[in-house]
């Protein structure tokens, strides 16, 4: 990759990066969609894979595919070395501290239930939740977040308590203050929400948390990718993200955790690779991280996403944040003058997103009449089901901003909402 991509001599924007050479790099950006250039704006749900990521997978996948920890032939050495590296690199990456350790996921959704079963999994001379305990859940929260645990304190007989936002929907410290006790044992809560772009002040929130004693749990979906303070900075227990959000390959994520909370875990998957040794009545687990790791893992996933990050670093976060702030407040400016649209959380600060509702126009009209136009948007509850409801404005409309998109696309979000609305009114 060129690291002219980043190169503010070729820059078309002032915050130092240029979509345009950068787009070089997604092939899939560059087609037709209804005859119209595609302008993808649904990057919250999934961003593309620029070409040095496919071509790390393609490189493993042509000289060095065999299974890992189990072969002593040169091939399985290199398939382990890779899947190594590839740890350390997204470890180096989110920033953990020496005694946080990372275990490879399918994504956010698996790790986040690596851990919400995993805390009563074991039974109960093991579990962290008891009858009577508490767990609180911020109201922002993607399913992922939410029904875990809805089924952990089913299953153990521990309380689900909810912080919920208030109308614009922010959630508040003070209500936090407020929930907390001597009985929470879980605290969990987004780096930002993906339905409405808000980002919650969870620095804070998890820093009382973890001095009620909670186990603390964030998850960084929709941050991992463009925002976030290095984890060794925060009082988090668990952080868990995906990689199909952050330019890397689906299917693949991960689980940060402080070691000693990553213990507390039972784990999901029981099989090969994750013992010291078997016997046929019982088996000794082998250590974090190894041990949550159950049987053959996505060695050309964690490649791919190593490459990921490799990308990430390599044009900047910083540069990322800043290119996706100003696209998010052309088009937070350019929607907000559009007759009877109401936009959610639009001061929200590094939100890569905007999420907006109009009076009388159903949310799927609008994103087929965009689609019309070769913008690709997302419609519906975007899997915050309780936040719509809790908000009282029903389905939303979402796009989406990643490195590679341009002022000229958001020009044509709002030119193509504007045309929507006339049409259906
Ligand atoms: N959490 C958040 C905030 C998300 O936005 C998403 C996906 O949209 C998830 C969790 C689930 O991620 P995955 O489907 O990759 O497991």
């Amino acid at each position: 990759m060129s690291s002219a991509a980043n190169n503010p001599s070729n820059s078309t924007a002032a915050t130092g990066l240029n979509p345009g050479l950068l787009r070089s790099l997604f092939p899939v950006l560059h087609q037709q969609v209804k005859g119209q250039p595609l302008a993808y704006l649904d990057n919250a749900a999934t961003t593309q894979t620029p070409l040095p990521v496919q071509q790390a997978m393609l490189d493993f996948e042509q000289h060095h595919r065999a299974n890992i920890h189990r072969g002593v032939h040169l091939l399985s050495q290199r398939a382990t070395d890779a899947f190594d590296a590839a740890r350390a690199t997204l470890k180096a990456f989110v920033g953990a501290s020496s005694q946080q350790e990372l275990v490879f996921t399918t994504g956010t959704t698996e790790a986040l239930n690596m851990v919400a079963q995993g805390l009563w999994l074991g039974g109960s001379g093991h579990a962290w939740l008891r009858p009577g305990d508490e767990i609180i859940v911020s109201g922002l929260e993607h399913h992922a977040n939410l029904i875990p645990w809805q089924h952990a304190a089913r299953m153990t007989g521990a309380k689900l308590r909810i912080l919920l936002p208030d109308a614009q929907g922010q959630v508040h410290l003070a209500d936090l203050q407020a929930l907390i006790s001597d009985k929470t044992r879980v605290f969990a809560i987004t780096a930002a929400a993906n339905a409405t772009g808000e980002r919650p002040p969870y620095e804070a929130m998890l820093t009382l948390a973890k001095q009620a004693g909670a186990l603390t749990v964030l998850d960084a979906a929709q941050a991992v990718g463009h925002t976030m303070p290095a984890l060794a900075d925060l009082d988090c227990d668990f952080c868990a993200f995906s990689g199909h959000k952050m330019y890397g390959p689906m299917g693949t994520g991960a689980l940060v955790g402080q070691r000693a909370a990553l213990e507390r875990l039972y784990p999901l998957r029981l099989g090969g690779d994750m013992v010291e040794w078997v016997e046929y009545d019982s088996a000794g687990y082998a250590a974090v991280p190894t041990r949550l790791e159950g049987g053959t893992p996505n060695v050309t996933g964690a490649v791919g996403l190593a490459a990921a990050a490799d990308f990430i670093e390599h044009i900047g976060r910083a540069h990322i944040d800043a290119h996706i702030a100003q696209l998010r407040a052309q088009a937070v400016a350019g929607l907000q003058a559009l007759e009877g649209l109401t936009l959610y959380a639009p001061h929200a600060s590094h939100a890569a997103l905007v999420s907006f509702v109009v009076d009388d126009v159903h949310p799927h009209d609008i994103g087929t009449l965009l689609d019309e136009r070769g913008i690709a948007v997302r419609t519906g509850h975007h899997c915050a089901e309780p936040l719509h409801n809790h908000l009282g404005k029903g389905p939303t409309t979402r796009a989406s901003f990643a490195l590679y998109n341009t002022e000229d696309e958001v020009r044509r979000l709002i030119d193509g909402v504007a045309h929507a609305l006339q049409v259906m009114r």
